[in-house]
């Protein structure tokens, strides 16, 4: 027990000291992982309903550890974040999913996700613009994704997607109905897509409220000629009722899950047969 400031006694907490540590370790880890190319990055389909045809993918990140172990985005990138290492790891990602947006011409879109330490940094729409033109790619071939909570304060942020926008990307708010102002993010900041998150697909064969939420959202992007994709689609019965609901696009496993670059060029050549 120690002694804390104010007097009173509270419990010498070894397991916090313990994840600090850890956190450094992770955070030097990474920046060897980005020097040694320890990154790939996987693809996962965007698919029209009701047929399933690839539509476009998005990019998400991993990180192969030298002894093999595969360790998930959602581990690394928060310490990526809080490290700033993402700026230069996100340049990577940009660069490499351009290169590859190269080689799929009769893909419509690549999305890159773009976290919120991203957006505050005012090079952005410069890096994406030079990844862009390093590899021929359109601008209206990419996608990013941006969360409500990294623009809802306005400020830089929010300035950053403005200018991403004018380059002619599309930007798409990721998980889409899981903030505090979703539906006020439409009118201020420049939007093409809505990717409508996981939680409400699970919601579907729920109550009717649930469901009534659902039908709102497209409805409303509908309206305001924004494209929507439901995400994380695992079953048939969930696309079925999508479709019905009136989406459009999906994403989720049971269409596909991640795949290697070459498992896209793959479904490609099945789709225009030579
Ligand atoms: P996200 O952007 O919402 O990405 C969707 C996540 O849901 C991915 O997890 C994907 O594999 C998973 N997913 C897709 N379909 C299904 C499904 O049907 N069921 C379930 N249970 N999951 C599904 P992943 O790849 O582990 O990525 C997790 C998060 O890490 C992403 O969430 C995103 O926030 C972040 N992330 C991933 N790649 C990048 C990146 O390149 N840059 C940045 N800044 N963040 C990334
Ligand atoms: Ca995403
Ligand atoms: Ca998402
Ligand atoms: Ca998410």
């Amino acid at each position: 027990l120690r002694e804390a400031a104010g007097g009173r006694v509270v419990r010498y907490d070894a397991s916090l000291e313990c994840e600090l540590r850890q956190r450094a370790t992770l955070a030097a880890d990474l920046r060897r992982a980005l020097t040694d190319g320890e990154f790939h990055l996987l693809y996962q389909p965007v698919v029209a309903l009701p047929g399933g045809e690839l539509d476009g993918v998005e990019s998400l990140v991993r990180w192969r550890r030298p002894t093999g172990e595969v360790v998930s985005p959602a581990d690394f990138i928060p310490v990526a974040e809080d490290t700033g290492l993402i700026v230069e790891l996100g340049a990577w990602i940009l660069d490499t999913a351009c290169a590859r947006a190269a080689t799929w011409p009769g893909l419509r879109s690549v999305a890159v996700n773009v976290s919120a330490r991203q957006l505050l940094d005012p090079a952005l729409p410069d890096v994406v613009a030079a990844a862009l033109s390093r590899h021929g790619v359109p601008p209206s071939r990419l996608t990013i994704e941006i969360t409500e909570t990294a623009v809802f304060g306005g400020g830089r942020a929010l300035a950053t997607v403005k200018a991403l926008s004018a380059l002619g990307v599309s930007i798409a708010l990721d998980d889409f109905g899981t903030g505090h102002s979703s539906l006020g993010l439409l009118r201020t900041c420049p939007v093409d897509a809505i990717k409508v998150d996981k939680s409400f697909v699970d919601g579907l064969g729920g109550t009717p409220e649930q469901e009534a939420i659902v039908t709102a959202l497209t409805g409303i992007a509908e309206t305001m000629g924004l494209r929507t994709v439901a995400e994380g689609v695992e079953t048939a019965e969930q696309a079925r009722r999508l479709h019905q609901l009136g989406y459009r696009h999906a994403q989720g496993f049971h269409f596909a899950r991640p795949l290697p670059a070459e498992a896209i060029d793959d479904l490609l050549r099945q789709r225009q047969p030579a």
